[in-house]
């Protein structure tokens, strides 16, 4: 079965905002702050933080695109799961269970799959899966499993929607697509 997976962080879960204000760091004053990485510093500050991931903000926007996500599932059949990472040292014991509770609470129709490591993420990857996930080292190995990936670049869903929304209509139109449904 073919599989949509959409990261969390960045993603759905506003990881950013929550850090820039528990830290008191304006990311968005960093070079490429989309991909701005906090110093181990700021991590043993946020990391001491134990229930961290449990109220992360929703990403703006992020409502349209896991409605996008659920059409793949609905329409064209695909499995729809989020897909993400605990930190690469598993130095927050809290993250795994967190995650899943914060994705319950909102998104009950969608389930958590871990990496579990962010480099591990391909992994999960068969051939015509769709990642959208906002780490341009993830997209990339992604594509190199065979996948397709949408990155979402600056911490803004807009062109990502745009995005996710051609792919999924040259989907619905696929004529070949249509003939199979046909057959059956
Ligand atoms: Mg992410």
């Amino acid at each position: 079965m073919t599989t949509f997976y959409l990261d969390m962080d960045g993603v759905v879960a506003d990881w950013d905002t929550a850090a820039e204000q528990f830290l008191g760091v304006p990311f968005r004053s960093k070079p490429r702050y989309g991909e701005y990485r906090v110093t181990s510093q700021e991590w043993d500050r946020l990391r001491a933080q134990h229930r961290f991931y449990r109220d992360l903000p929703l990403m703006a926007q992020c409502e349209q695109l896991v409605n996008l996500a659920r059409n793949y599932r609905d329409q064209l059949g695909w499995q729809l799961l989020f897909l993400t990472a605990v930190p690469h040292n598993n130095d927050q014991p809290w993250a795994f269970s967190d995650k899943v509770l914060w994705a319950q609470e909102r998104f009950p129709d969608i389930a958590v799959h871990f990496g579990p490591h962010s480099t591990d993420k391909w992994r999960h990857c068969e051939p015509g899966d769709i990642l959208v996930d906002d780490r341009g080292d993830n997209c990339a190995a992604w594509r190199a499993a065979g996948g397709t990936a949408f990155k979402v670049n600056d911490r803004d869903l807009l062109l990502t929607i745009e995005a996710v929304t051609a792919d999924l209509a040259s989907r619905i139109n696929d004529p070949t697509r249509q003939l199979a449904l046909d057959i059956y």
